[in-house]
């Protein structure tokens, strides 16, 4: 079946939503090392190769593209064509996910996943929350997984604890 989306456009799309080091996750990189967070990067000895860790906390770091990794929010829409190749593609990284996930726990690690549509899109946080968001999952004892996302959608808990 054709491709109808053009080599050029497909490699922005992979760019814009699975790229490293992309400009927000830069951003609240540089806004925690302010607030005197230690981490180290894309640690490859880990499952998943977690974009940052806090070892002091023993807490991994995933920056999660909504697209790749299945969220369920406005930034997710499987492309009209080569549904089954798609589906099927982000069916494999959401199973990875979920296997990753759960040797991490095993050995006892705390997880927070900052999705994409936390910083970029129509729901997006500023960097400063997105910071304070991840500090306060840093600093939460009482669960080894949390997710930060964009405005509208779950999060609401982690939302009220910025109001407080
Ligand atoms: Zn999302």
């Amino acid at each position: 079946m054709a491709d109808v989306v053009t080599p050029e456009k497909r490699s922005l799309m992979m760019a814009g939503i699975k790229g490293k080091n992309t400009r927000p996750e830069v951003a609240i990189r540089k806004e925690l090392h302010k607030r005197g967070y230690r981490y180290k990067l894309h640690s490859k000895d880990l499952p998943g190769k977690p974009d940052l860790v806090f070892p002091k906390y023993k807490t991994v770091v995933f920056v999660h593209g909504c697209f790749w990794h299945r969220h369920h929010c406005h930034l997710f829409k499987i492309p009209s064509t080569r549904r089954d190749f798609w589906e099927e593609k982000i069916n494999g990284n959401v199973l990875r996910d979920e296997i990753q996930k759960g040797q991490l726990l095993e050995k006892g690690w705390k997880i927070i996943v900052i999705w994409e549509c936390a910083v970029k899109g129509k729901t997006r946080l500023t960097i400063p929350q997105v910071a304070m968001l991840t500090i306060s999952a840093l600093n939460d004892n009482t669960t080894s997984f949390i997710q930060i996302t964009g405005q509208d959608t779950q999060c609401q808990n982690l939302h009220n604890i910025l109001q407080e």
